[in-house]
């Protein structure tokens, strides 16, 4: 299996793109900005959306995909996230006033959008990879994902502050092979990381000890905010010495 990255930033200018993974060939992780940057093609392809959290970063591109492949396409788009994150979509986004509701077009028993209702230890499968939602901790409701594809698990946290049953769910996966973890904010914006929990480099590296096996799993910080991503990083390897940590990079495909 493979993922490719395609935004991983925590805000946008220049090369800069939010949040967005594709799985495969057919299945995004979160819907940021990244997914602008897929030829029509490779946006006419995606069944499955899985999305973290409705915030704007993970969901902007949502609303424009589905406008955009919505007359190449015989079947829906299935959005994929907990019942929670659904209604805010729908109450705030597909409302007709922000966006049209492409659940109910062109009719609401055929529509081009699907809305899946997906909780905390549910789990999916889509083309041979097992998808399950786990635990985070958010200012909104949010999961963190486990993509298993047979061979080895990779795991996202989606936009989290440190949370015990993560944790607890990351230590019970035995063929953890990588960890995508945000890092928002530098040391110096610890309060307002606490306050919009998220990580800061100090917060993260106080989480990590919580990880079992730390060893065998490959840590990529993700979330860095344009302004300070350089300091946020060198923040994180200075004092993450003992962990295997890079950066992950816009672009990337990750084999696992
Ligand atoms: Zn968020
Ligand atoms: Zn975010």
């Amino acid at each position: 299996m493979q993922l490719r990255i395609l935004g991983c930033s925590g805000g946008i200018g220049g090369v800069h793109r939010t949040t967005a993974m594709l799985l495969g060939e057919r299945t995004l992780i979160d819907a940021g900005t990244g997914v602008g940057d897929l030829t029509y093609d490779e946006l006419v392809r995606i069944d499955h959306v899985f999305l973290t959290h409705a915030h704007l970063d993970h969901i902007a591109c949502l609303p424009m995909l589905i406008d955009t492949v919505f007359g190449a396409r015989e079947r829906p788009i299935v959005v994929h996230a907990s019942q929670a994150t659904l209604g805010v979509l729908h109450q705030h986004v597909f409302n007709w006033a922000v966006w049209p509701d492409f659940t109910v077009i062109p009719a609401a028993d055929a529509a081009m959008l699907r809305f899946e209702p997906m909780e905390t230890g549910e789990c999916r499968e889509v083309d041979g990879c097992r998808i399950t939602a786990l635990p985070a901790l958010h200012t909104v409701p949010a999961v963190a994902y486990a993509l298993d594809s047979g061979d080895a698990t990779l795991v996202f946290s989606g936009d989290t502050a440190d949370c015990a049953e993560f944790w607890q769910a990351v230590n019970a996966i035995p063929n953890l092979g990588t960890l995508i973890i945000e890092t928002a904010f530098a040391n110096r914006e610890e309060a307002l990381a606490r306050l919009s929990r998220h990580f800061s480099p100090r917060l993260l590296l106080d989480a990590l000890k919580q990880l079992a096996r730390s060893d065998a799993v490959e840590i990529l910080i993700t979330h860095l905010k344009p302004a300070d991503h350089a300091l946020t990083m060198r923040e994180v390897l200075e004092s993450g010495a003992d962990f295997r940590i890079a950066r992950l990079e816009q672009g990337q495909i990750i084999r696992f």
